[in-house]
């Protein structure tokens, strides 16, 4: 038989534990033993966490033209923590894609009542709101493919940048509707009028930044577009939220992709990171947002941490000095 225990090799003393441990893990804080030990601690600590209510409706267009960067993952997660809270959290799906409505359990075939007919002005927005069957406060608008065609239709309507926002309002100001603390809009990776319908809608943008090599460039043509939003259309229109996706902390080209953000960006950027894992990417395969897949994964607790982090720092009408709320 193998020797397999320090008992039967002659050695004069019992390893301790921490020897174990570090034996089994590796030194250092990179090790795995240190990383189960740092989640665990986060888990309890975020679950614990109270999350303050924003006094009115935050409506947040998570944006950005790169398509693969972790938009609708961030959408439905972020809107996933909150509901968690039970918090009343609305989504809005304006990608033709449809993946937020398939990462939460939305029916989306074509011919489903959805956020095309409600551009068009077929059907108000109450009509097409279902429930994600894992959080009963999170209320979901699905796009359906038919949204593909929709630039092209509403590019000779009148009032084609005001569509969902009109629809929305509507919406929102309806004595039928529940108070919402949350509306999330995840977007096309386009700069097109579908985004910019969301831009003219939104009062807030969160921008997700993938720690890839190329992670800024587009950003300043992205900027470009929600400042002509903001002069022409949306002066209310603030980029509150930058966030890292896909961290990956093993290499040096996710903390420098970090470091160069917070570098120019460093009121707007989370401190959370959200960390590259196979638990976030399988999520939506199961028709789920990973907070309910696998509630205690790194992927999930840092999206909770992320929502806790936004919520922390409030709503930016209301707090106009972001130096003094950090
Ligand atoms: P976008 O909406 O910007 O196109 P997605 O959110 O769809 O981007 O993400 C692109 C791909 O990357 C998807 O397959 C998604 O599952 C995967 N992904 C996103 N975030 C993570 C993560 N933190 N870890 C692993 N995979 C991720
Ligand atoms: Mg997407």
């Amino acid at each position: 038989m193998a020797n397999v225990s320090r008992e039967t090799t002659g050695d004069s003393h019992y390893e301790s534990a921490g020897d174990f441990l570090r034996r089994m893990f590796g030194d250092g804080n990179n090790s795995v033993g240190m990383q189960l030990a740092q989640e665990s601690t986060q888990y309890k600590n975020v679950m614990k966490a109270k999350f303050p209510r924003p006094q009115n409706t935050r409506i947040i267009a998570v944006a950005n033209q790169k398509g693969g960067v972790g938009k609708t993952t961030s959408a439905v997660n972020l809107a996933a923590a909150y509901a968690e809270r039970k918090f009343n959290v609305l989504v809005l799906d304006m990608d033709p894609q449809g993946n937020a409505s398939t990462a939460l359990g939305i029916q989306h075939s074509i011919g489903s009542k959805s956020i095309y007919e409600v551009l068009e002005g077929k059907l108000p927005l109450s009509e097409t709101v279902q429930t994600c069957p894992q959080f009963p406060t999170l209320k979901v608008v699905p796009s359906t493919i038919d949204l593909s065609g929709a630039e092209l239709e509403i590019a000779g309507f009148q009032n084609r940048v005001d569509l969902l926002k009109d629809a929305l309002n509507e919406y929102l100001q309806d004595n039928n509707t529940p108070h919402y603390d949350y509306v999330i809009i995840d977007c096309a990776p386009s700069l097109g009028l579908l985004v910019l319908n969301a831009l003219q809608a939104a009062r807030e943008v969160l921008i997700p930044i993938q720690a890839e090599y190329y992670a800024l460039e587009g950003l300043g043509q992205l900027l470009k577009t929600i400042q002509l939003v903001q002069m022409n259309y949306n002066s209310e229109l603030i980029i509150s939220t930058m966030l890292i996706t896909m961290y990956d902390r093993r290499t040096m080209l996710s903390k420098d992709v970090y470091d160069e953000v917070q570098k120019h960006y460093p009121h707007t950027l989370l401190k959370t990171v959200i960390p590259r894992g196979v638990r976030v990417s399988e999520a939506p395969s199961h028709t789920q947002t990973v907070i309910s897949y696998n509630p205690r994964s790194a992927g999930a607790i840092a999206y909770r941490e992320a929502a806790l982090e936004i919520a922390l720092r409030g709503d930016p009408h209301q707090n106009v000095s972001r130096e003094t709320s950090k």
